[in-house]
């Protein structure tokens, strides 16, 4: 477990919602050589010319989690820039998602779902992001265009499903969040909501009693889908926030990247599975990395992910096994990787 080093700025949240979360993402590391002043790691590990296209966001409560000292912590790794990003290899847009947009900021890629991009923000720049390269300058940004989007999701009654992603849709503040969760519920074919977010795992105080009560008020089925992809990353006030989503009435779930060097073994995997299937958070996929340029270095090979799956196959209940997939561009759906 990562010790807490003396002289943070935050309080570490044990209990319930005692920080704004908006000051809690003001007071976000962005530059590597704080960021490896505060853990007392080397800056050289660091590349900061590879941040000036995507630059450094971590959030103290993530950092907090870190183990000072070490420049391999597992958490470290998903934030800190690396020379291996300058290594021009892999693709701007590695799932195909641009040409799977219906209108600006509306993806289709699938029957019956439609992604949003409901904001271009995250609480956290992840290096290996498959959307790192995404034009979301490009995208919706307000109500005007996401005024159009209501009228298509109107008049499109094969959409059941509507997925809020980002960026993190949590980056929008509620009162905005909730005047378009409830236009959207009132769509009378949509059956069920989804959010991709990683914010209720790097600020937890985000899970507002604001939102969870949005959450509890629509009809349709609510999915949330957090991204965890190590035990390191779970502390109380994230079990917390977990509970706060669980007693709204939503489904909570998670999605793991696998990533060289993070979580590449069977016992990091193994572990968080098992956190999450103990609180109720079902470990739904495993994805292969996206081959985003910037972070091809984080990639492992199938055969490695096959077998790693399978060790964990043999050793926890069906539930707990997370579902090794892979996107591809132009597919009906994620390709099961066997
Ligand atoms: S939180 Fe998600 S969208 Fe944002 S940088 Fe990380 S992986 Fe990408």
């Amino acid at each position: 477990m990562a010790t807490i080093l003396p002289g943070n700025t935050l309080p570490v949240e044990g209990s319930f919602e005692p920080a704004d979360w908006r000051a809690s993402l003001r007071a976000a590391y962005r530059s590597s050589t704080d960021l490896c002043d505060f853990l007392g790691v080397d800056p050289k590990v660091a590349c900061p010319q590879a941040e000036s296209d995507f630059p450094i966001l971590a959030p103290r409560e993530f950092v907090q989690r870190m183990e000072p000292g070490n420049p391999r912590d597992p958490l470290l790794l998903q934030v800190v820039s690396q020379s291996a990003e300058l290594v021009d290899s892999g693709e701007l847009d590695p799932v195909g998602e641009l040409p799977a947009e219906r209108h600006k900021g509306l993806l289709q890629k699938y029957d019956h779902r439609v992604l949003l991009i409901l904001s271009g923000a995250c609480a956290i720049h992840c290096r290996y992001c498959f959307r790192r390269n995404f034009p979301y300058d490009e995208a919706a940004k307000g109500r005007a265009e996401w005024q159009e989007w209501l009228e298509l999701l109107r008049c499109d009654s094969t959409i059941e499903e509507v997925v809020f992603s980002g960026g993190d849709p949590l980056s929008v503040g509620d009162d905005r969040l909730s005047w378009f969760i409830q236009q959207v519920a009132e769509i009378s074919h949509i059956r069920r909501l989804r959010f991709h977010t990683r914010l209720p795992v790097v600020i937890p105080s985000r899970v507002t009693s604001e939102f969870t009560k949005l959450l509890e008020s629509v009809e349709q089925a609510v999915y949330v889908v957090l991204h965890i992809n190590h035990a390191q990353e779970l502390d109380e006030s994230v079990w917390a926030a977990i509970r706060r989503l669980h007693r709204a009435g939503t489904q909570v779930l998670n999605q793991a990247v696998l990533l060289r060097g993070i979580n590449d073994n069977f016992e990091a995997l193994r572990e968080l599975c098992v956190q999450l299937a103990d609180r109720q958070v079902l470990p739904y996929y495993l994805h292969q990395l996206d081959p985003v340029r910037g972070g091809m270095h984080f990639g492992v090979p199938d055969v490695e992910a096959i077998e790693l799956v399978a060790a964990l196959r043999a050793d926890l209940p069906g539930y707990a096994v997370p579902r090794l997939v892979r996107e591809l561009r132009g597919e009906a759906s994620k390709t099961l990787i066997r």
